[in-house]
């Protein structure tokens, strides 16, 4: 017991190694660049100022962005996807399955539940005894279920889902951002070193290294950076781009997609003037998002929220038009 508790605050520790590792890089390059590059080699004030400005500008907003995508904490699932004390008393005194799947089953029916596991049942997670949300995973690191889970990120030592995947965003946009900048001003210094034009010193190897510092994370944050627009474009999570979400239907990849601009409010929210800031505006609480299915027949931004509403104060009839009651309850499946 007590070695596996050693063992677990070990990874804790060692989780933040690659936050450490982004971190050195940057203030490294902060110095590089601020000291070595307009201090020490710019001799023109003009330009040394505008270089430093710009500079300073895309630092704070990547520093501000990385902050957030680290430290917001993942949002959980709230307490009505909880079993309640007597639904969990009532769930562990029954001993047959089929029972216990439908004591779950009762459950969902209040709740504004549409996906289901492969096998048509009811997401259920047994560890932290949530019926799961829509879009929502289990994490085995974070061990909590996670609203609208993304993936786990060990370069933010946490888990991108509904709360940070804005900030996410936002810090991939701005890190390329830096990286863009820092590697066209610096380089004409580097064309001038390499053909001999300044003086040779250690801020010739801050300068050469800025370059290909900067130009390697430009090449994979281009990646990663693309994956992920086209990701919400199409509205769809890391997760369910490798696998489907499944509905009563079945399996829909463009399940949650409901068209563009309606995809990018959802994750960015209405004002468009926030959509740069790394502010909390997306859209709903995480727990319910328009379906493609629903949205065609409805105007609504927020049509499951709508009709969770309406299920609430009606939650004594159990009425649900968009159930199955053929449905089954799956335990505890892994992610
Ligand atoms: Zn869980
Ligand atoms: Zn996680």
């Amino acid at each position: 017991m007590a070695l596996s508790r050693g063992l677990r605050c070990c990874a804790r520790v060692f989780s933040w190694i690659p936050v450490l590792i982004i971190t050195s890089v940057v203030l490294w390059s902060y110095y590089a660049y601020v000291f070595e590059l307009c201090v020490f080699t710019i001799s023109n004030t003009l330009e040394k100022v505008a270089y430093l400005l710009v500079f300073h500008v895309c630092f704070v907003m990547f520093s501000w962005t990385y902050w957030k995508a680290i430290f917001t904490p993942p949002a959980t699932p709230c307490k009505k996807f909880q079993l309640s004390y007597s639904d969990k008393d009532r769930y562990e005194r029954e001993e047959r399955p089929d029972a216990q799947k439908q004591i779950l089953v009762d459950i969902a029916k209040s709740l504004p539940i549409f996906t289901r596991a492969t096998s048509g049942a009811i997401r259920f997670c047994d560890r932290c005894q949530v019926l799961k949300p829509d879009r929502s995973h289990h994490c085995s690191v974070c061990e909590t279920c996670v609203l609208k889970m993304d993936h786990h990120c060990p370069w933010v030592n946490n888990c991108v889902g509904f709360s940070n995947y804005k900030f996410f965003l936002l810090f991939l946009s701005y890190s390329m951002v830096y990286c863009v900048f820092i590697s066209a001003s610096v380089f004409r210094f580097f064309i001038n070193f390499w053909v001999g034009d300044l003086p040779n010193g250690p801020a010739k190897f801050h300068v050469l290294f800025l370059m290909f510092v900067a130009l390697m994370f430009l090449v994979s944050l281009m990646f990663l950076l693309g994956y992920h627009c086209w990701l919400v474009v199409q509205n769809r999570s890391t997760l369910e781009a490798f696998s489907a979400p499944v509905f009563t239907t079945g399996p829909d990849r463009n399940g949650f997609n409901v068209g563009i601009r309606r995809n990018l409010q959802q994750v960015f929210g209405d004002n468009k003037r926030l959509w740069f800031l790394p502010i909390c505006t997306s859209q709903g609480d995480g727990h319910y998002f328009p379906l493609k299915s629903l949205s065609e027949s409805s105007t609504s931004l927020l049509a499951n929220e709508e009709k969770w509403d309406e299920e609430e104060e009606s939650e004594d009839d159990n009425i649900s038009g968009d159930r199955d009651p053929s449905v089954t309850v799956e335990m505890d499946e892994e992610e």
